[in-house]
């Protein structure tokens, strides 16, 4: 049957590309997919398996004359993100992945592409096929999960590879090298306050922090928007700051660890007769983060509504675990920490003040930091632990995932520069990125793995509209194969 890809050059890797994508393989549905690779890998009488987890090997020996080059490992995964408009149809478990051309772009219809990161395994699968492309040994690894968990390489094993160079081949931006990513470790810290009777006399009051963008707490932190709990506890501490009494029935905001919060509420509990007192200097506390961050969050409000007497708002905070709850929170950090000296632009560390909760008398926090350099991500969690216990809250360091630290002086990352300059006559930009990859977790497994990431380029990935753009999977081929070669 002929395909609107048949035409399309690399042949090899649109081949390899226009048989994958007929292959269901959403996150954890990766069976069929490891089968077709496993298949072929046998077909060309290659050494070729999967590991406990369902990740797969293919060894490709080297081209002769090249057996004494250094290992190379290519890297990619093998599920797909599956998205879909409301109005198609369409089974990610069962049916083919339908796409069409229009331009210099692929497109699936009504559906995620599959490019990510299925361009990537067709290159692969590609060169070890082709034989044009002169290489050393081959490692083909090609993982499972990637998109829901990275669980391929969370679990893969620090036996499986001999090389010690591996390119990384899930980047989705032509004309960018990338070196590096951070790692992650969530906080949680738990308050267990002691509430008392109101007094008579004052009232329940809801302070409201809405319309702020949040984002992604990784690769939005530098924008350094607003975070609606930070300019709750703002807000609450001007109150203070001016004298007026107050406890605290609830407080809550966020609600992802790797989002930046958008909104976050307060009750409190103040005399009738500070009522205004309060209203003003809310008012005035929404004017100062107006000119901290009226030109990144145009949208921010800070609300103060009257509520009714309730009896769930009889109870509040003794004043002791008022002061000690509102310190912490103040305390903690939020935003950028540091920004990289190996990648100029690139932010190094960063905490996002995450999700606050109030259930009768436990109040939790998350917090979620990041980093590419692991002792400043152990640093940062140790700085918010310490935050949260000198409030006199139990604190929680969750297991987190390694970061990849950037090394510019890297040989595949200098081998690949050399090459892109030569063959395209330009100097592709340098880049790490402020969120997990699969690079950190297979660096952490292999100390001393010399990793490079590179991808031809794919407009919104994991979306209906993903597209990869044609001109650049040939520009990808060659950067890749003549990469090889300089290596062999
Ligand atoms: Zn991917």
């Amino acid at each position: 049957m002929s395909s609107p890809l048949d035409k399309l050059e690399p042949r090899l890797v649109w081949k390899h590309f226009d048989a994958i994508r007929q292959v269901p393989r959403p996150s954890k549905h990766e069976e069929r997919i490891a089968e077709h690779v496993v298949a072929w890998g046998k077909s060309l009488g290659l050494a070729t398996g999967r590991d406990a987890t369902g990740n797969v090997l293919v060894k490709v020996p080297a081209t002769p004359g090249h057996e004494k080059a250094p290992v190379i490992v290519l890297q990619g995964h093998l599920d797909m993100v599956p998205e879909k408009n409301s109005d198609v149809t369409f089974d990610f478990e069962k049916d083919a992945i339908q796409v069409r051309v229009v331009g210099d772009y692929v497109y699936a219809t009504g559906t995620t592409l599959g490019a990510d990161n299925g361009i990537g395994v067709a290159t692969a699968m590609a060169v070890a096929e082709d034989p044009a492309v002169v290489h050393g040994p081959l490692e083909l690894l090609f993982t499972v999960d990637e998109e829901t968990g990275l669980t391929g390489a969370t679990q893969l094993d620090p036996g499986l590879l001999a090389g010690r160079t591996l390119i990384n081949l899930d980047t989705e931006e032509d004309a960018a090298l990338y070196i590096g990513c951070a790692g992650g470790a969530d906080t949680h810290a738990a308050f267990t306050v002691t509430r008392e009777d109101a007094l008579a006399q004052t009232v329940p009051v809801r302070i409201s922090v809405r319309g702020l963008r949040g984002g992604h707490s990784g690769v939005d932190i530098h924008e350094n928007r607003g975070n609606a709990l930070k300019f709750l506890v703002r807000t609450l501490a001007a109150v203070r700051r001016a004298g007026i009494e107050f406890g605290i029935v609830s407080i809550a905001g966020g609600s992802k660890h790797n989002a930046i919060p958008r909104e976050a509420d307060a009750v409190v509990r103040v005399a009738a007769s500070s009522e205004g007192a309060l209203r003003a200097t809310v008012n005035e506390a929404a004017r100062v983060l107006k000119e901290e961050f009226g030109e990144i969050d145009p949208g921010q409000r800070l609300e103060c509504a009257t509520l009714a007497e309730l009896p769930e708002n009889r109870k509040v905070f003794i004043r002791f675990d008022n002061e000690r709850l509102l310190d912490a929170l103040l305390a903690c950090p939020h935003g950028v920490l540091a920004m990289s000296r190996a990648v100029p632009g690139l932010v190094e560390t960063s905490n996002n003040l995450a999700v606050v909760t109030t259930e009768g008398n436990a109040v939790s926090v998350v917090t979620s930091s990041r980093s590419s350099v692991m002792p400043s991500l152990a640093a940062t969690t140790e700085q918010v632990g310490a935050a949260f216990r000198l409030g006199g809250a139990e604190v929680e360091h969750l297991e987190g995932y390694p970061g990849w630290k950037p090394n510019p002086s890297s040989i595949v990352l200098n081998r690949a520069l050399a090459v892109y300059e030569r063959e395209f006559g330009a100097k592709p930009a340098v880049k790490a990125i402020h969120a997990g990859l699969e690079c950190g977790l297979i660096g952490e497994k292999y100390p001393g793995m010399d990793m490079v990431s590179m991808g031809p380029q794919i407009e919104s990935p994991h979306s209906p509209d993903e597209r990869v753009q044609i001109s650049t999977v040939g520009r990808f081929y060659r950067l890749l194969s003549e990469t090889l070669k300089e290596l062999a």
